[in-house]
């Protein structure tokens, strides 16, 4: 089997170090493998991405001396995949409409306190009928419920996490109900980040996700959606997150450190990479 990886940026903002060190990883991964290395722009959100940063990061990546396979993949040229993916899971009743805004879902949440896992269940044909005849907007949100019972329970849903270097591989259990009734199509866009991602990591053929740590969690319901979907599910390898000085993880924020910024300031792609542990 060949190995094939991945970066899969959003193009909100300039890529910083903590991006470059990922991209990194995965490119190196499957130079080591002797695999291949796939870019996937992920443009869903019309209003934060934008072609400036999409042009920008496929500069900075080759300034680091990275390659890629082309075409590149924009999701945002492909909505109808999605949503084909979206109408099958509604056909089988594994998906409902949620007119709720964040504010109602909100309610009673002290303002620090970290988002719940939001639980609902489809309104009533009648009360639906109705705001759809007002057309009042909504997203599609994955029913639990609906696809424990599809799936005869999620214990027998779990993945495979290797270690940034592939050495400690272990069988995770998915724990999917930590992440609610995710939403699969949000209103405005027509698709969320958990079922795009899992379709094109599919549709690519990627048997290693290299991503950080960040995302780990996320990985719990993006199984659950591949064994919805039917499927396979790669192998995981999770790395650490870069911290600045200051002990905190670079953000898009930090405009001193993004990789454009770096080479203003004379920084060559040799020197960032010999300081991010590559060669
Ligand atoms: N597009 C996601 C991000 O920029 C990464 C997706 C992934 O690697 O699974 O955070």
């Amino acid at each position: 089997m060949t190995f094939v990886t991945r970066f899969a940026p959003s193009p909100t903002g300039y890529l910083h170090r903590g991006h470059a060190y990922s991209a990194l990883t995965a490119f190196e991964a499957a130079r080591a493998a002797g695999g291949r290395f796939l870019l996937r722009i992920e443009d869903i959100d019309a209003t934060r991405c934008r072609p400036e940063y999409d042009a920008a990061i496929l500069e900075d990546l080759a300034w680091l001396g990275l390659r890629w396979e082309e075409p590149v993949r924009r999701q945002s040229e492909h909505l109808t995949d999605f949503e084909t993916a979206i109408a099958g899971l509604r056909d089988r009743g594994l998906v409902y409409r949620c007119f709720k805004t964040r504010k109602e879902i909100d309610i009673g949440r002290a303002p620090h306190a970290p988002a719940v896992a939001y639980v609902g269940a489809p309104l009533d044909a009648r009360e639906e009928a109705e705001r759809l005849a007002l057309a009042e907007p909504f997203a599609w949100r994955l029913s639990l419920a609906a696809a424990h019972k599809a799936l005869d329970g999620f214990d027998h849903l779990t993945f495979v996490e290797e270690g940034v270097d592939g050495s400690s591989p272990r069988t995770v259990q998915a724990r999917p109900e930590t992440a609610g009734d995710i939403v699969l199509a949000r209103k405005d866009v027509g698709v969320a980040y958990h079922l795009a991602v899992v379709h094109d990591d599919a549709l690519q053929g990627v048997t290693h996700v290299i991503r950080g740590e960040d995302l780990f969690e996320a990985t719990h319901i993006q199984r659950l959606l591949q064994a919805l979907l039917d499927l396979p599910t790669p192998v995981y390898r999770h790395h650490g997150l870069l911290t600045g000085a200051d002990g905190k993880r670079y953000a898009k924020r930090d405009k001193a450190q993004t990789l454009r910024e770096l080479r203003a300031t004379g920084v060559g792609a040799q020197d960032l990479r010999a300081e991010l542990g590559f060669s």
